[in-house]
Parts: structure tokens; C-alpha cells; sequence
């Protein structure tokens, strides 16, 4: 695993799959996202490695319930000490109550459809406790306050967390960052309301803006998230004639 200091409090994790960030304040640290199932050990290595001990780690905040992100938030909670934060619309799918619901890839773009049939899937979410069911614009106790802002449209109750006090953005999966494209997530539940989030969340101030796929920008990112959300086809590849 890859680990990328982006601020001296933030370090971002990079999967095999999407991403993990860990926050580090002065009463503990935060990891934002779990990777997928069997993700723990790494991440305790990347913690290590990083200067902090495990046993510091608080809690795990999810963004949403796919298993790239809430894999391994089990594992971890088995820890000891660490509570697990998700939202309380989530929260059936995370303990494992409820089947995580399936992407609606009718109207994506044929490319998005051809990806989805490629990439590998991974093992369902192992079921855990949620400690702290979060709603929307509530404050999280990380990172001088960490606001949750509704990102509905790749699941209905994905979640961005905003620092204003750091300027830094959490954005999951409502946005991506690859190969040097700024764009809407892929996958989505209800693209045309993710591409909505997408420009609310642009709208926000932030100088770093950590995704769960792709490349952290890092200084003046409002800026990229206006441009890409405000071009035609939310900073994706051009809409291809559907098959
Ligand atoms: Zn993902
Ligand atoms: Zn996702």
C-alpha cells in the first residue's frame, strides 16, 4: 500500500481499489474510509509508519456502504477502543441488516458500463456495530469539527465531510480523480442526482480534496471541483452514443 503524506495532520492510504485518509489530531486519529475487507493489517502498518501507533486510532468514519470503503471497518473495529461512524441511513446496510444496493447503470455512458463489467469485484462488507448513526450537517468530532454534507447520487446517503477549519474536503466517491480528470463518480445509484452533489460540493471552499479514487489535490482545489462540476458532462469523458 501507498502511503502519501498531503498535509502534516493527513496522509492518504492508497488500495489495491480506492483509497483510505487518516487524520491525526492531538487526542487521537481518524481514518476516513476502511478499505476493503482484510484492509486492517495494512493499515495498521501504514499507521505504524507514519509515526502513530494504532492504539491511538478513535474511530472510522464511512462515507458510504461499498465494500471498497466499509470492507474493513469490522476488522478494525475489533481493535478495541475505535467507534464507527456512518449514516444513519446507512446503517442497516453496514451491521449487515439489510443487502448493500446495487449501482443503476442504465443511463451511464457506454465507457462507464464497459468499466463496471471489468473491474474486479471485491467480497461483500463484513457486518460491524455502528457506534455514532450521523445525519446530514452534523458535526464530527475530528479535524476541529468535521461537517457531514449530504453527496446523494452514488448511494442516496453518501456523505462528503468538510473541514473548514483546515480547509480540506472528504469527497468519497461523489467525485473521482483519475488519470488527471476531475469528474462525478462512476457506479452511481442516481447519476443525475450525483452530478447535482458534485456541484454543491464544489461550491464549498477547500484547498485539499481527498476522493476515494484518485489523486488528492492539494492547494486551491474549489477551484477544479467549479471547473469540472460547471463543464457539461460533470468533468467526464465526453457522453458516448449508448449501445
Ligand atoms: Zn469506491
Ligand atoms: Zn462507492
Amino acid at each position: 500500500m501507498d502511503v502519501v503524506e498531503l498535509l502534516p495532520e493527513l496522509h492518504l492510504l492508497r488500495f489495491e481499489v480506492g483509497q483510505a485518509y487518516l487524520w491525526r489530531d492531538a487526542e487521537g486519529l481518524t481514518l476516513i474510509g476502511s478499505g476493503a475487507a482484510g484492509a486492517g493489517g495494512a493499515i495498521a502498518d501504514a499507521i505504524l509508519s507514519v509515526g502513530s501507533n494504532p492504539a491511538d486510532l478513535r474511530r472510522v468514519v464511512l462515507t458510504h456502504f461499498h465494500e471498497d470503503h466499509a470492507g474493513g471497518a469490522a476488522e478494525i473495529a475489533a481493535w478495541g477502543g475505535v467507534e464507527v461512524f456512518a449514516h444513519h441511513r446507512d446503517a442497516r446496510v453496514i451491521r449487515g441488516e439489510s443487502p448493500a444496493p446495487p449501482p443503476v447503470l442504465s443511463d451511464a455512458p457506454e465507457w462507464e458500463r464497459a468499466l463496471f463489467e471489468s473491474v474486479p469485484k471485491l467480497p461483500p462488507a463484513p457486518p460491524v456495530a455502528v457506534d455514532h448513526a450521523f445525519g446530514d450537517h452534523d458535526v464530527l468530532p475530528f479535524g476541529g469539527g468535521a461537517r457531514a454534507v449530504a453527496a446523494p447520487g452514488h448511494t442516496p446517503s453518501s456523505t462528503a465531510f468538510h473541514l473548514p477549519a483546515f480547509g480540506v474536503l472528504f469527497l468519497g466517491d461523489a467525485v473521482a480523480n483519475v488519470e488527471g480528470r476531475t469528474m462525478v463518480g462512476v457506479f452511481n445509484m442516481d447519476r443525475a442526482r450525483a452530478l447535482e452533489s458534485f456541484r454543491t460540493l464544489s461550491r464549498l471552499d477547500s484547498e485539499v480534496a481527498c476522493f476515494g479514487h484518485g489523486e488528492a489535490i492539494v492547494g486551491s482545489a474549489s477551484a477544479t471541483l467549479r471547473a469540472a462540476a460547471d463543464s457539461r458532462y460533470g468533468g467526464q469523458p465526453e457522453w458516448q452514443a449508448r449501445g
